[in-house]
């Protein structure tokens, strides 16, 4: 159904993708742990690139959640092919620099890898966070066009540092989702696969959606899932996400990802761009059309 994609078009939306999960990062960080309650009281709607938050940022800075998908990216630019490995490096040369953040999660894999030369988390059925969901643009850029690819690298890179089914499956569906969303696929395709999640573990049904926005990777999906759903544009989707509070960082760079995949480079607004620091901004838009360029789905197209 999606063959017709055209190569330009699927750099655009790829570009999107990666450039929407930095915006709704610096976005969402603004209000990441406020209730609704509180961001109404402090900002009315909060729709502004000003920083501050928890973290104390700058307007437009981005966190975790961004530099550890840029981790992925340039590991795999760098190999021009999967590389868990450099991977797991540019975690540590990461998380050695002393981030503004990092997950609690995210820190022990890590540090099992530093240690122990561990590629793989103990299975922990208590860790069922969004920090392994939040880095899947660069996986999904990389992988297009091949679904059993994205299978096996998404948990590769999934259980570095979460070792989950719940997690699991949300990487699974996230994936898929952006692979059908940079190939052109219209909502109701989406949503099918978010169906096909539900089927398998019920707790993600979003309809109705109960307002819970946490770290936990079923409160995140469900949240990124409503507003996606209900909302006609980028700029409405992410102001409805990080108005939610909770993880509103990374509720707001998932959401940002798909919406970005799924309308398009020109579709986020230029004033939140504009904020974003301007290393970073380039750095995820070439990252973006390099993932694409070693794709299998690209690889494909110049063949035929
Ligand atoms: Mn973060
Ligand atoms: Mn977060």
């Amino acid at each position: 159904m999606h063959v017709s994609a055209a190569r330009t078009d699927v750099i655009d939306r790829a570009r999107g993708a990666f450039l929407g999960l930095a915006v709704g990062d610096a976005l969402g960080a603004t209000t990441e742990f406020m209730t609704p309650r509180e961001i109404q009281a402090q900002y009315g709607v909060h729709r502004k690139m000003r920083g501050g938050g928890w973290l104390g940022l700058k307007p437009g800075q981005v966190t975790d959640d961004t530099e550890m998908s840029l981790c992925i990216a340039r590991a795999l630019i760098t190999a021009k092919g999967w590389d868990l490995t450099g991977i797991a490096d540019n975690f540590v040369a990461w998380m050695k620099g002393k981030p503004i953040d990092i997950g609690s999660t995210c820190r022990k894999g890590i540090r099992n890898y530093l240690l122990n030369g561990v590629l793989e988390a103990p299975c922990n059925e208590w860790d069922a966070g969004n920090g392994a969901v939040m880095r899947m643009a660069p996986v999904a850029l990389f992988t297009l066009g091949d679904d059993e690819g994205l299978g096996r690298r998404a948990l590769e890179q999934a259980r570095l540092t979460h070792h989950h089914p719940l997690s699991d499956s949300a990487c699974l569906c996230l994936g898929r989702m952006l692979h059908r969303a940079l190939l052109g696929a219209d909502a109701p395709a989406l949503h099918e696969l978010t169906r096909d999640l539900a089927g398998k573990h019920p707790n993600f049904r979003f309809n109705p959606y109960n307002g819970q926005a946490s770290g936990y990777v079923v409160d995140t999906l469900r949240t990124v899932f409503h507003y996606f759903f209900t909302t006609a544009t980028f700029e409405e989707c992410l102001i409805a996400v990080v108005n939610q509070g909770g993880d509103a960082d990374t509720t707001g760079a998932i959401a940002g990802m798909l919406a970005g995949a799924h309308y398009g480079r020109q579709s986020i607004p230029e004033t939140w761009v504009r904020k974003l620091d301007g290393r970073i901004r380039r750095e995820v838009e070439t990252a973006a059309e390099s993932l694409i360029r070693i794709s299998p789905w690209w690889r494909s197209r110049i063949a035929a």
